[in-house]
């Protein structure tokens, strides 16, 4: 289920960060009495009673050396486009300015629902200065202080008020969701061009089966799936959707409704930096994950060629040793009948449940052929395991003492889970409890 987006919006200084951190309840981004500060991170999940969202600071939307007024614009639109409530946040203590009422009139023109944060109301006396914010036209202004936590749950109450119900027509739920992420040229576009143009691959416009207008439906050999955000691929030409900070926050959305992530890696150009960031991602939000090596036809290309391209792509995502790589081309079509297969593998396997017996068969087994670790004299005991969650799967072991369940014995655990399930193209997770 996609989670509900809510996006901040203000001129600086009106206080967009200390909010951004305030909700999602890290101090992530840096605060600064600068406006225009640098932030590290603009996308992030947060919640409100048992409602999660996710939370865009567009503060941190930067287009260089755009003038002020641009740039505030760009990053309203940036709000209009990706979410579904927007807080327009302003200072109680300085009233409406000229550009507070330039950020009003794009987001009268959106449709979007609006709810107005007036910030800075750090004591109760200063209340009576919202009324001015009436005349916006958006409705009832909610008094809040960032820096001092005071009335963000009004706040919060109005805006998951406005999140739509989920009560439109899903897709059936063996529908398998992927997304394409990767630097700019690596072929996104084109590899989801090839793939709908694929021997026996049905491409359907189901309509009102999601609200995300970009997202391309297909069908192969029985199975549904969904390309998550294939618009986001094509270039609109906005200015923003160019910085880097926006294709992030595009990445990590589509990332965050998918089963499986393919992480596109160009043979041309070989492994850049930004690959691993950008492949850290989907590592991060636990989805099943494939390596595709696109351009395969630019290499003169034996065996031994792939070989030598895998021992490079393993000892820079060594974090991803679970991935299958898929090597081909999205312009000559060149192997590209392997990724479907492979997508359909890593998400049964993402979502693969294991009986708690067979799972105790095989953990005792490892038991037997390494003995537990002691640490300082107190030896480990596994008493057993069982799976708790799937997508990715997740595995709790009951032991007398989690703090004796070293990093390398976890790893060893993970290995012979591995070993005995094949849990290819997924993450699995390992999590000591203790039990007396
Ligand atoms: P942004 O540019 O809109 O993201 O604004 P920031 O979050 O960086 O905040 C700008 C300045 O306002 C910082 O110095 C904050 O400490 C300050 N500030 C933020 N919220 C409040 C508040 O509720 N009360 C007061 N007094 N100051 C605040
Ligand atoms: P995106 O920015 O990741 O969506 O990349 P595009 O799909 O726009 O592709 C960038 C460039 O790489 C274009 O000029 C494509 O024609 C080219 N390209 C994409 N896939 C391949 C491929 O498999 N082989 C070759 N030789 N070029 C490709």
């Amino acid at each position: 289920m996609r989670k509900s987006v809510v996006a901040i919006v203000g001129r600086p200084n009106v206080g967009k960060s200390t909010i951004f951190n305030r909700l999602v309840g890290e101090r992530i981004s840096i605060v600064e009495d600068t406006p225009g500060v640098t932030r590290d991170r603009i996308y992030a999940e947060a919640e409100w009673l048992t409602t999660t969202f996710n939370l865009i600071d567009t503060g941190g939307i930067d287009v260089g050396d755009e003038p002020l007024l641009v740039q505030m614009r760009q990053q309203a639109e940036v709000a209009i486009d990706e979410a579904d409530v927007i807080i327009f946040l302003l200072n109680g203590r300085e009233g409406i300015t000229a550009a507070d009422e330039e950020v009003a009139k794009l987001l009268y023109k959106s449709n979007k629902p609006v709810v107005i944060g007036v910030n800075k109301m750090d004591n109760p006396e200063m209340r009576q200065e919202i009324y001015e914010f009436y005349s916006l036209g958006f409705g009832e202004p909610f008094p809040i202080s960032g820096s001092h936590g005071l009335g963000l749950g009004d706040l919060l109450d109005e805006v998951v008020g406005y999140f739509p119900k989920e009560e439109e027509a899903e897709m059936p739920d063996d529908t398998i969701y992927f997304s394409l992420i990767g630097r700019p040229n690596v072929g996104k576009s084109s590899l989801v061009n090839s793939m709908l143009h694929e021997d026996r691959v049905i491409v359907s416009e189901m309509e009102g089966t999601t609200r995300d207008a970009v997202d391309t439906h297909l069908r192969k050999d029985d199975q549904d799936f969904v390309i998550i955000d294939t618009a986001g691929m094509r270039k609109r030409g906005k200015v923003y959707e160019t910085t880097e900070k926006y294709s992030v926050l595009r990445a990590l959305k589509a990332i965050e409704r998918s089963d499986v992530v393919l992480v596109l890696l160009d043979a041309e150009t070989g492994i850049r930096e930004q690959d691993k960031k950008i492949a850290g991602y989907a590592h991060d939000a636990g989805r099943a994950v494939i390596i595709v090596v696109n351009k395969w036809d630019t290499i003169d290309s034996g065996d031994k060629t792939m070989k030598e391209f895998e021992k490079k792509v393993r000892a820079h995502f060594q974090f991803l040793d679970y991935a299958p790589i898929v090597f081909l081309s999205a312009k000559t079509q060149k192997r590209l009948h392997t990724l479907i297969p492979a997508i359909r593998t890593a998400s049964e396997n993402h979502a693969k449940r294991i009986q708690t017996n067979v799972l105790n068969d095989v953990i005792m087994d490892a038991l037997a052929m390494n003995p537990t670790p002691t640490v300082k004299g107190r030896r480990l005991k596994v008493l057993y395991a069982t799976q708790v969650a799937v997508k990715p799967p997740s595995f709790v072991v009951f032991v007398n003492d989690p703090d004796l369940m070293h990093f390398t014995y976890k790893r060893f655990l993970e290995n012979r889970i591995r070993d005995a399930f094949g849990f290819i193209g997924t993450p699995i997770k390992i999590f000591a409890r203790r039990r007396q």
